[in-house]
């Protein structure tokens, strides 16, 4: 988080060859980090821990499209050409499983256990959007809540592990073609909440400090001052990539619009094709929904209590009062997108989407909700409503 102070580091910016991965990847961990970066599972880019800079993915890039990923050779030179891929911070800071508490009994008393404490994370390579979906996360788990808004109780674990945490961020150069931050203003450059952001170019990075703990990184890395030429060549490049999103989501107005558009036909053309998978809310990095399942231990007669990941899409989710509230697909995807693009608004004071794309890239069946909105706005809900059922 960027403090009164940090304001004279956040001007400064070096250059930090690309060798020096290795030595920030190892100074993180003498500051006992755990360092989580992208690396490939599964043919995919996943943020998982490291130990070593040669565990990170290089030299790949990312072909993103509608109900399509695939890995492919880049710059074997480059760490960053790929962008997001299926999951984001959010794992680390609010775990898909996670176990709240434990009671068992000892003697004649009941013994309580709480969860694990959270690790104290260094994340290298989280991507703007990344950043702006953290700090909407922020406000929804009660770490930074917006005035006059409704946030969640505050969750000790996230407000821990994000207290603690520290970011490096690394600007995009080449959005995918799912990308649409540009569409918001969270990306393809970091503008705030990180310790440290990176535009990487041949031989190297452009970096500058967004708080003192980052400036203090920095110091102790083999960086220097950054010539002119590739300051320009940094501006440049990201010049050339807020004009090359893969997407775009025209914003304006578009909570009224959707606010007036509840009984619109695009809600059952989706229904036609959406499929309830919950592939969109499970890779959304700012999704929060969560259920709780307790579980007995028929050995040892403990009974644990575990929060899991949860979706909108689910029939058991919005189970209230003896049915489900949203049993049709129709009003499963049309309560997901409007929360996102709407209704967030009115819950944090901001959006709930910041353009990463992951959702139209990882639904199975290619929905993507610029084109849906986009479909929307060209046919107003004035003549559009005319003669739809309610
Ligand atoms: S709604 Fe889609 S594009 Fe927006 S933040 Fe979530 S996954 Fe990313
Ligand atoms: S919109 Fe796509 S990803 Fe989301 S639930 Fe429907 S089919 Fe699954």
């Amino acid at each position: 988080m960027q403090t009164p102070d940090s304001r004279d580091a956040a001007t400064r910016k070096w250059h930090l060859p690309t060798e020096a991965m290795d030595e920030l990847v190892r100074l993180l961990r003498d500051d006992g980090y755990t360092v989580i970066a992208p690396t490939v599972v599964d043919d995919v880019i996943m943020l998982r821990p490291v130990t070593a800079a040669q565990q990170i993915a290089r030299g790949l890039r990312d072909q993103q499209e509608p109900g399509r990923y695939r890995l492919e050779k880049g710059d074997p030179d480059l760490y960053f050409e790929h962008v997001v891929g299926p999951d984001s911070p959010k794992r680390y800071f609010f775990p898909p499983e996670q176990k709240l508490v434990s009671l068992r009994i000892e003697g004649d008393r009941f013994v309580t256990e709480g969860g694990p404490a959270p690790p104290k994370l260094a994340f290298i390579g989280v991507r703007p959007c990344e950043v702006a979906a953290i700090r909407i996360q922020d406000r929804v788990f009660g770490l930074d809540p917006a005035p006059g808004s409704f946030p969640c109780e505050a969750d000790a674990y996230y407000c821990e592990a994000r207290r603690q945490a520290l970011l490096v961020a690394v600007n995009c150069t080449r959005p995918g073609g799912a990308c649409f931050c540009g569409s918001w203003d969270t990306g393809p450059a970091v503008s705030d909440g990180y310790d440290l952001a990176m535009t990487e170019l041949k031989g190297g990075f452009v970096v500058s400090a967004g708080s003192d703990r980052g400036a203090d990184l920095v110091e102790r890395l083999p960086a220097r001052a950054p010539s002119p030429a590739e300051l320009e060549l940094e501006t440049l490049k990201l010049n050339v990539a807020r004009e090359h999103m893969g997407r775009h989501l025209e914003t304006d107005g578009l909570k009224e619009l959707l606010d007036a558009s509840v009984d619109h036909p695009v809600w059952d053309d989706v229904a036609d094709r959406c499929l309830a998978c919950t592939n969109c809310t499970m890779v959304c990095p700012t999704c929060f929904c969560s259920t709780v399942s307790d579980s007995n231990d028929l050995a040892t007669g403990e009974v644990t209590r575990t929060r899991m990941w949860e979706s909108c899409f689910t029939d058991e989710f919005s189970y209230a009062g003896g049915e489900s509230v949203r049993s049709s697909i129709r009003a499963k995807y049309r309560q997901w997108m409007r929360h996102k693009l709407d209704t967030w608004w009115d819950q944090f004071d901001t959006s709930g989407c910041v353009g990463c794309g992951r959702c139209i890239t990882w639904c199975p069946v290619g929905i993507d909700l610029t084109e849906e909105s986009a479909k929307i706005r060209a046919n107003p809900p004035a003549a559009a409503e005319s003669g739809v059922a309610r």
